[in-house]
């Protein structure tokens, strides 16, 4: 039975048309990276649970790491813009994205949110070259979603901190050259940031092995014992949890589009399938339920697509009227609706679902870390619960 053709691309919604050119054209360009860079060779990673380093020369032209800040050789993008390249980059990768994620929005926001002049000069740059990498240490073995209640401790001792605990799955901290460690000042009994540099004594990173998500991705278990920093490598601005939840609150909207690259993928690579596939006599696509479960992953797909273009072009548009609990939204709907899309997608390739060789695999294994990280789906309803009832259900 012949092929028919689509009447139209993925497009269905023509997402495309709310984009600016600049907008589209970086969609453009991560697309085609990763369609010539990274989908040719992230397989092997995969399985070999290593990150393609390779890469990151490429990365770093794509123009998207410093992402909205501005000024400090940063790009200055759109929330539109940003969400769109993360967007792209996990429909090819999501451990590509994260590794991205995590260096230019956690580690960097940090630094130009909480950071003095003086660091963000030292640092911004050449971080936003990819000369140097960044990690953020915030979660701990014993401390997960209760964040703001961490263990690790910092210490001023004379012009110097000394900070003692341990940090549990954090990225890139294996080989990052500057690491953003949330611990409680003893000094004002609240939540600082330090920035601890490679290489200092007293801090030390092991790589987490056997992960079933995000293999080529680093995640590193970080102890600091009497680890002494300088005190200008303390955030300035980072004064409590609240500072910490203000940078997850400005980085959270990029998780909600890194869930619709994956979407997306799972999509086109089911519906192709779809058509390419044949049993019974015909493709599997002619089938009443396949049909329903694809129509089903474009419907997921299409809202929460559209649910991150809004809350990003609010936050480009009136920053100031986007709540802790919008974000949380989009952050928790679109990861749960992603995780049923790339089930579904998993489902319609049969056995090849499971082969890395098909590539839905690797989205159906990731989304479940997108669904943890940055908020676990609880924590995030809780959060919109709370801004809806007035009373907090998690303290
Ligand atoms: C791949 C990956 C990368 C990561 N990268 C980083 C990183 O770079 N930096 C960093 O700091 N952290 C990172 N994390 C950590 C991540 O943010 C945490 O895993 C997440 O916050 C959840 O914490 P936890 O794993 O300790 O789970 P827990 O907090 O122990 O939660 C376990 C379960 O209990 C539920 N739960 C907890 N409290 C409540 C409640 N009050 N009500 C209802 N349910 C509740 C949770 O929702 C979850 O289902 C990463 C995690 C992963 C998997």
């Amino acid at each position: 039975m012949a092929i028919p053709v689509l009447a139209r691309d993925l497009d269905f919604y023509q997402f495309d048309s709310l984009l600016t050119p600049e907008e589209r054209a970086l969609r453009e360009q991560v697309r085609a990276f990763c369609d010539e860079e990274v989908l040719p060779i992230i397989n092997g990673y995969w399985e070999r649970a290593e990150f393609p380093f390779e890469l990151l020369p490429k990365i770093a032209a794509l123009g998207v790491v410093g992402g909205t800040i501005k000024g400090y050789g940063c790009p200055g993008l759109s929330h539109v813009a940003v969400g769109v390249g993360a967007m792209e980059l996990s429909r090819g990768d999501g451990s590509i994205e994260t590794f991205v994620g995590v260096t230019s929005g956690l580690a960097m926001q940090s630094i130009a949110f909480c950071g003095s002049e003086e660091q963000k000069q030292r640092w911004l740059p050449p971080m936003a070259r990819m000369e140097l990498i960044g990690a953020f240490g915030l979660t701990e073995p014993d401390v997960g979603s209760d964040a703001s209640h961490i263990r690790t401790t910092a210490r001023r001792v004379g012009d110097r901190y000394v900070l003692n605990g341990a940090k549990r799955w954090i990225g890139n901290a294996s080989f990052a050259d500057v690491i953003v460690i949330w611990a409680q000042d003893e000094e004002t009994g609240k939540v600082g940031g330090f920035l601890v540099e490679r290489g200092t004594p007293g801090f030390s990173a092991s790589v987490i092995r056997g992960k079933v998500a995000k293999r080529p991705l680093l995640n590193a278990d970080i102890t600091l014992t009497n680890c002494e920093i300088p005190e200008t490598n303390r955030l300035p601005l980072a004064r409590s949890f609240r500072d910490t939840a203000a940078v997850l609150k400005a980085t959270r909207f990029g998780v909600a589009w890194e869930a619709v690259g994956h979407a997306m993928a799972a999509f086109e690579i089911a519906r192709d399938y779809a058509l390419r596939r044949e049993q019974f006599g015909r493709p599997i696509a002619g089938f009443q339920l396949v049909q329903q479960k694809l129509v089903a992953m474009l419907g997921e797909l299409t809202a929460i697509q559209l649910m991150a273009w809004r809350l990003s072009k609010l936050l480009d548009e009136r920053p100031e009227e986007v709540t802790e609990g919008m974000a949380s939204l989009a952050k928790q709907q679109c990861a749960a609706r992603a995780r049923q899309v790339v089930a579904w997608g998993r489902e319609l390739l049969g056995g090849n679902g499971i082969l890395l060789e098909h590539h839905l695999a690797r989205h159906f294994a990731d989304m479940e870390a997108v669904y943890t990280y940055e908020g676990t789906n609880e924590i995030n309803t809780l959060v919109v619960g709370r801004e809806i009832t007035g009373i907090a259900a998690f303290v």
